[in-house]
């Protein structure tokens, strides 16, 4: 069987560190891809620290679900893909095409759905799947996109979460030409909600604990910026959004950014704390408030957020790493220290 070079945790205390990993021979539907680059999420670091009860870890853990590449092998019946094209792969490697969440483009919700790393492993090349802090890796065509070439590609690797992840609740809220946005934590998933808010033709509010974060957040073409620990810039916006997307990854109280809706508003969640949220019921039925959830995107929704970020030429801001520095890269996430998603050049792991 083949293998590959990764970075690994070997338990939810231990440093990722470098190991050899067992890939499949691709079959018949499957494109082989050598990684370019993959972006650093908060789930990686959620998943390596064992952090969610919902989702127990299976050691050793290889995360990485934000990787772009080169096609190095394609199966006999490919056909959306070919040698040598830039391809990404997302959140999601396989699910079972079946269902009625596959049928509606929603494979995210599939009760088969594969992720790409810590999900039980269909082909038994591993006990679970092992995500992109690796040279390469093999997908089955149906999981692999097409990334618009005129695109950075270090910067292209977190639209495949960080992206997608943003711009599919955004979407399904609607026409938000000229609505008063708020986008909560600015960190890898709310700078991309900013960009495609902007984008979008909303009007932007960055909703951040970092006061330093207010100028780059203007310059990511948010239109206002409320630091959520100014009690009187949140008094002076209640009731005024019609829509907020919340990314943050820690504990925090939702009822002080419900009180900013306006009645029928919308807020929805894709950060993704363990504890749970206590929500004040009176702050949602006073103003007819909706709170709401989102998971990523399906693949069709995916490869139409890369084409509009290829026609309008939006990326994410990265800070290149080796994957040597990818412990100090999640101390630095874990304080907030990032402009604004890790992206790791996959080339450094050559020397390992
Ligand atoms: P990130 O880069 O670390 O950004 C999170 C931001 O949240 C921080 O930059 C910070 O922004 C804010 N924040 C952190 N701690 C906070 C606190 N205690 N109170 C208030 N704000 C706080 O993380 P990310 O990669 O964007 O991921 C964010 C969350 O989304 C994670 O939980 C991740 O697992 C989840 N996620 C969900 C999906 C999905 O499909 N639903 C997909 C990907 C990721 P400020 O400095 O601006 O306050
Ligand atoms: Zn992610």
């Amino acid at each position: 069987m083949p293998s590959a070079k990764s970075y690994a945790a070997s338990s939810a205390t231990s440093p990722l560190a470098s190991l050899q990993i067992p890939r499949r021979d691709p079959t018949d539907r499957d494109v082989e891809i050598e990684i370019l680059f993959c972006g650093v999420c908060h789930s990686d670091l959620h998943q390596v620290r064992n952090e969610w009860s919902a989702v127990p870890t299976t050691y050793p853990c290889v995360p990485g679900h934000e990787i772009v590449g080169r096609v190095t092998q394609v199966g006999s019946s490919v056909k959306k893909h070919k040698l040598g094209d830039i391809v990404g792969v997302g959140c999601l490697v396989d699910s079972d095409q079946s269902c009625p969440q596959c049928h509606a483009n929603l494979e995210q919700f599939c009760p088969h759905a594969a992720f790409t790393y810590n999900s039980p492993d269909k082909h038994g090349t591993a006990p679970v799947t092992y995500g992109g802090y690796s040279s390469s890796i093999v997908v089955d065509e149906h999981f692999v996109l097409s990334v618009p070439g005129n695109l950075s590609l270090p910067g292209v690797a977190p639209l495949l979460c960080a992206g997608i992840t943003t711009y599919s609740p955004m979407r399904r809220w609607g026409d938000l030409t000229g609505k008063k946005v708020g986008v909560i934590g600015l960190g890898g998933l709310g700078h991309m909600g900013v960009k495609f808010s902007h984008a979008f033709g909303a009007h932007t509010t960055v909703l951040t604990t970092s006061p330093k974060k207010k100028d780059s957040a203007l310059a990511l073409g948010a239109d206002a910026v409320i630091v959520s620990s100014d009690a009187n810039d949140m008094q002076k916006h209640t009731g005024s959004f019609d829509f907020i997307l919340d990314t943050v990854s820690a504990d925090h109280d939702i009822n002080a950014y419900l009180n900013l809706l306006k009645i029928d508003g919308t807020l929805t969640l894709v950060g993704a704390p363990d504890k749970p949220l206590p929500v004040s019921a009176f702050g949602l039925i006073f103003g007819r408030k909706r709170l709401a959830g989102s998971l990523i995107g399906g693949l069709a929704e995916t490869q139409e957020m890369l084409d509009f970020c290829g026609t309008h030429n939006i990326t994410s801001d990265v800070e290149i790493i080796p994957i040597q520095q990818i412990n100090e890269a999640y101390d630095r996430l874990l304080k907030s220290d990032v402009k604004y998603r890790f992206s790791i050049d996959m080339d450094s792991l050559k020397s390992e």
